[in-house]
C-alpha cells in the first residue's frame, strides 16, 4: 500500500460520504490526489486522517472534510479559472486543479509556496500558477475568476477579490474573527454579495492589507 489507496479510500468512506459530500468529481479528486505527498515524510501516516496538520511556518493543511466541502461549494465543471488564496502546501489546488480549467493561487509565506510549486510540478499539475505575495489583493492580471477559495480566516469578504470575481461567479471563505470564523458562500449578483453561511470553522488567519493586520 505505499501509495496510500486504501487510507484515501477510508478517508472518502468514513469522513466525506457520511458527512454529505456527494459531487462525484472532487470525491474522484480526493480518491486521486496523493495527499501525503503534501506534508512531511514523517507524517506520510497521519496523511488521510480526519484533521489538519502542520506545514511549517505556523500553518496547516485543511482537514480533508474541509477542503472536499469547499471545493463542492465551487459547483466547478471543469471551464473555470479558480484563484485561490493560501496556497499553504498546494493540496488543495491540486484537487482544484482535478475539477477546474487552470488554479491561480497565491501564498504569503515564501518558502511553503516554493515547496508547493515543486509538489505541484513533479505530480505534473500543469494548470497551477502559484505566485507569493498578499492574496488579499488578489491576483488582478489574471482576472475575472469564475471562483474564488480563500483558505484563511477573513475578517469580511476581501473588496478586492469580489472585484475581481465574474458576474454569477462564487467564492467560499471563512469569515469572522481571527479565531473563529463562519464558513460562507457568496456570489456576485451585480455590485452585491449574497452570502449563505454553511458552519462555524477555525482556519489561520488571513494576514495582509484587507484581511489581518
Ligand atoms: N490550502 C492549503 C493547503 O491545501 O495546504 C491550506 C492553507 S492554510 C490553512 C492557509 C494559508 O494561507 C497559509 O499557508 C498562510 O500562509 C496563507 N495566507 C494567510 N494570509 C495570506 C495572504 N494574505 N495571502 C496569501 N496567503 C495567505
Amino acid at each position: 500500500m505505499t501509495d496510500f489507496e486504501d487510507a484515501r479510500e477510508r478517508m472518502i468512506e468514513e469522513q466525506l460520504l457520511p458527512r454529505g459530500i456527494s459531487d462525484p468529481g472532487v470525491l474522484e479528486a480526493m480518491r486521486k490526489v496523493p495527499r501525503h505527498l503534501f506534508v512531511d515524510r514523517e507524517l506520510w501516516n497521519r496523511a488521510y486522517d480526519d484533521y489538519p496538520l502542520p506545514i511549517g511556518e505556523g500553518q496547516t493543511i485543511s482537514q480533508p472534510y474541509m477542503v472536499a466541502v469547499m471545493t463542492e461549494e465551487l459547483r466547478l465543471t471543469g471551464r473555470e479559472a479558480v484563484l485561490e488564496i493560501g496556497t499553504g502546501s498546494g493540496y488543495q489546488s491540486a484537487v482544484l486543479a482535478e475539477l477546474a480549467e487552470t488554479v491561480f493561487s497565491v501564498e504569503r509565506i515564501e518558502s511553503l509556496a516554493r515547496r508547493a510549486t515543486d509538489v505541484l510540478r513533479q505530480l505534473g499539475y500543469a494548470n497551477v500558477l502559484v505566485k507569493i505575495g498578499d492574496g488579499t489583493l488578489g491576483w488582478s492580471e489574471r482576472s475575472p475568476y469564475d471562483a474564488i477559495l480563500v483558505t484563511a480566516g477573513a475578517p469580511d469578504v476581501p473588496s478586492e477579490l469580489f472585484e475581481q470575481m465574474k458576474e454569477r461567479g462564487r467564492m467560499v471563505a471563512p469569515l469572522g474573527s481571527s479565531y473563529s470564523q463562519v464558513l460562507t458562500v457568496i456570489e456576485r449578483i451585480g455590485q452585491k454579495p449574497r452570502k449563505r453561511s454553511l458552519f462555524s470553522c477555525v482556519f489561520v488567519p488571513l494576514i495582509g492589507e484587507h484581511g489581518w493586520k
